[in-house]
């Protein structure tokens, strides 16, 4: 049998048999993976009410019962005062021991709290109002804005201190049914994806803020070239940047990094058959602003024209309608491939090969 405490509990930490162990199996016990802002839910016991709670010995070698919230704010600021004084939470979750989220009150700034939130004497209110609640809205509204995959919902449920089955009631909306669902299921919008599932807006990008993190470090303005920002990591054909992305429908793809950089500076893919060409003529160039979209031909034109040099004025192909540079019309005329081959490498219909064949087209090339 235990022996009945003679002397009070600890206000301060100094107070406690062994201030250092208490606070080594208080934090042991506290989850702060949601970062300083969020919620620390106590994944230890806790009292019917959802209050943490934890056995410690006071310097007198007595034994009491504390609020793990009570012990999380002492630690925090040194001492909380005893009875009558309790200590209060702004947010709505009953096991939180985020000491921002603690302060020292009165009975009374306790009633008035409760009341303020909905949690006084009104029991069959639903979702925050409800004083059995234990999500707040903010999560709630978070756990439906999340994509649902296997094992989220066992995390968020360590996470906001509450069980596995609430957070898959929530998430399908069976509980807090008042509370908009942002997205509803499925988590992402149709429209971010082609046919393929290939990502063509950035809101379709998982985890875009991880994304930016990676092209931060993966880019840096060139040293050859002024004003191009050159992707450093991976390089594919073409000398095109190559990067692994996730889209929100779960489908992980390759792409061009400078195709990624154009959706996170906020412009949509290009719609099919067009490419994004680069003004700059540098492929592992990220830099937005060096990008436009383009059909194949002009990429291939432009392409064309610069390896030459560029400067010469070249009556044929600033016709406007021209889809060949004279170059290329040169090396169509004595090149042995197939219409279908030329057509590819040119980025033209088969049909301009032809033209450009029997002399129809580029006659002053003869
Ligand atoms: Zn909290
Ligand atoms: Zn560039």
């Amino acid at each position: 049998m235990k022996r009945r405490p003679t002397t009070p509990r600890a206000s301060r930490p100094e107070e406690l048999a062994d201030p250092e162990k208490t606070r080594r199996l208080l934090d042991a016990k506290v989850d702060r993976s949601g970062g300083p802002d969020a919620c620390w839910p106590w994944l230890g016991h806790t009292s019917p009410n959802g209050h943490g709670q934890m056995y410690v010995t006071n310097a007198h070698g007595d034994q009491h019962g504390y609020s793990a919230h009570r012990l999380a704010l002492m630690f925090a600021v040194g001492a909380v005062p005893l009875k009558p004084a309790v200590v209060l939470r702004s947010c709505n979750s009953a096991s939180c021991c985020n000491p921002a989220h603690l302060y020292v009150g009165t009975e009374q700034d306790a009633a008035r709290a409760r009341e303020a939130l909905g949690r006084g004497n009104h029991p069959r209110r639903s979702g925050e109002a409800n004083h059995r609640a234990k999500l707040t809205a903010a999560q709630v509204e978070e756990i439906r804005a999340t994509p649902h995959t296997y094992g989220s919902d066992a995390a968020f449920a360590r996470r906001f201190g509450v069980t596995v089955g609430a957070v898959t009631l929530v998430r399908k909306g069976i509980r807090w049914g008042s509370t908009p669902v942002r997205r509803g299921e499925p988590a992402f919008d149709e429209a971010d994806f082609d046919e393929r599932g290939r990502i063509i807006r950035a809101s379709g990008i998982q985890n875009i803020d991880e994304v930016r993190e990676r092209f931060a470090e993966a880019s840096m303005s060139s040293t050859e070239a002024a004003g191009c920002i050159d992707w450093v990591r991976a390089v594919g054909t073409g000398g095109y940047g190559r990067v692994t992305i996730t889209g929100k429908n779960g489908l992980t793809s390759g792409y061009g990094a400078h195709r990624i950089a154009w959706l996170l500076a906020g412009y949509d893919a290009p719609p099919d058959g067009m490419v994004l060409k680069h003004g700059c003529d540098r492929p592992r160039c990220v830099n937005p602003q060096h990008l436009s979209v383009g059909t194949h031909a002009e990429n291939a034109a432009e392409r064309e024209a610069r390896g030459r040099g560029g400067a010469e004025k070249r009556s044929g192909e600033l016709n406007g309608r021209s889809k060949l540079t004279r170059e290329q019309a040169r090396a169509i005329r004595a090149s042995a491939g197939t219409h279908a081959e030329l057509a590819r490498r040119y980025g033209v219909d088969p049909k301009v090969i032809r033209k450009v064949r029997s002399g129809e087209n580029w006659r002053e090339l003869a």
